[in-house]
């Protein structure tokens, strides 16, 4: 493997991150393809015994078993760390795979996490059943308000973890104000930008210690695999995180992550052009329905701070219809374009009722309490014309009395 002469860090780093997401991370074997070369190998063969023992002993570089190494995901970690302005990167099987690694990892009995409430739900369950049943105290709190996390604060709080924008409610959170808090108080900043992605927001450039991903949504971008990622400091990753990484085994297959190498080279065209999309989708509907909850819209009560921290808003918002579950179902069974899907980042439209379906795990008290409500809506919007996109929606709205 090797990079292109004269493809020195010194050089790629400067690179920016439209430009790391074509590029990033490339190594070429001694064939020199273009595109990035599938590894589909759980081993590796040495030349000799000696070759092998070094290896483990760590005196000689290359690869040794995929679980610990593998060339393809190489590529990935690299090209995401370049993306998100961090050090370093190791890929996981899937998003959730990410947040558990980048939590366990620097945990321990007696600690304490403070979190952002509204989340996705696989997240709060993280942090409401898993984290205590090891004796990690956790407590959420409104991610809005930086003044919260100061107050949730306690003298074994090790880590603030949240998402912004958060799913599906679309909060903000303060990147620069939390992380300030965080560095202050030697609390480690995990940051979820699942669905902002590098191309529109990089928290480290905030202050943020640690950003992990779900790879699935946009940096897939059509829907294919899962993948998630972990990002932070060379330090982080190759002490704190590698350990638990390597030993109880959450890695990316190598084909998912070169599906998502693939996904990457399209990022920001598709990121923008959907952010375009999801501002025309969004406008149509202010109009139309009584709430909606788009951080690209100045109806949006953080929206000056979303565009202070993201290059732009996002494919996916939320809003509310006014006659609960039955309305929000009739809509969604009354399209005929966007599907009905609790995915989001794909180049297609799709819609979900949070309540239903990504958040039903959550009970309804803490729900209420995140702001999803009966009558609450996620779309994410996609690829297509966003005039049959709007011309869907105008029918669906009639047929339920909108
Ligand atoms: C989807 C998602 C996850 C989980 O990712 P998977 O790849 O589905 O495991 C975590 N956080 C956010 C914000 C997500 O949207």
């Amino acid at each position: 493997m090797k990079r292109r002469t004269g493809q020195d860090r010194a050089i790629t780093q400067r690179w920016r991150p439209a430009t790391q997401a074509v590029r990033g991370g490339t190594a070429r074997s001694e064939f020199g393809e273009t595109s990035e070369a599938l590894f589909l190998t759980s081993g590796y063969a040495y030349d000799c015994a000696e070759d092998a023992a070094a290896r483990f002993r760590g005196d000689q570089v290359g690869m040794t078993y995929s679980r610990l190494q593998n060339p393809t995901v190489e590529m990935l970690e690299q090209r995401v760390a370049l993306m998100e302005g961090t050090e370093a990167a190791r890929a996981t099987a899937t998003g959730m795979a990410a947040m558990t690694a980048a939590l366990l990892c620097q945990l321990q009995t007696g600690d304490h996490v403070v979190a952002g409430r509204a989340a996705f739900g696989s997240c709060r369950w993280l942090v409401d059943t898993l984290l205590p049943k090891f004796g990690i105290g956790a407590t959420v709190v409104d991610a809005r308000d930086p003044q919260a996390f100061i107050d949730a604060t306690r003298p074994e709080t090790k880590i603030y973890f949240f998402e912004t924008p958060a799913n599906p409610t679309m909060d903000i959170v303060d990147l620069a104000a939390v992380c300030r808090i965080a560095r202050e108080r030697g609390i480690v900043s995990v940051v979820d930008n699942a669905f902002a992605t590098p191309a529109l927001q990089r928290p480290v450039e905030f202050g943020a210690d640690v950003v992990a991903h779900s790879a699935t949504k946009m940096m897939d971008g059509q829907g294919r695999v899962l993948a998630g990622v972990v990002c932070g400091t060379e330090d982080f990753i190759n002490n704190t995180l590698l350990p638990f990484h390597r030993n109880t085994g959450p890695t990316l297959s190598p084909f998912n992550a070169w599906v998502v190498l693939k996904g990457l080279e399209t990022l920001d065209l598709r990121i923008r052009r959907q952010s375009e999309n999801s501002l025309k989708v969004g406008r149509f509907l202010e109009g139309r329905v009584p709430r909606i909850l788009h951080p690209g819209l100045a109806s949006h009560p953080q929206h000056n701070l979303a565009m202070s921290q993201m290059e732009a808003a996002g494919s996916i918002f939320a809003f509310e219809v006014d006659g609960g579950r039955e309305q929000a179902h009739g809509l969604l069974d009354a399209l005929t374009l966007i599907d009905i899907s609790n995915n989001i980042g794909d180049s297609r439209s799709l819609m979900t009722h949070p309540s239903s379906t990504t958040h039903s795990g959550v009970d309804e008290a803490k729900r209420l309490e995140m702001g999803v409500t009966e009558g609450m809506l996620r779309i994410n919007v996609g690829l297509e014309d966003p005039q049959d996109l709007i011309d869907d929606l105008d029918q669906a709205l009639r047929k339920v009395g909108l």
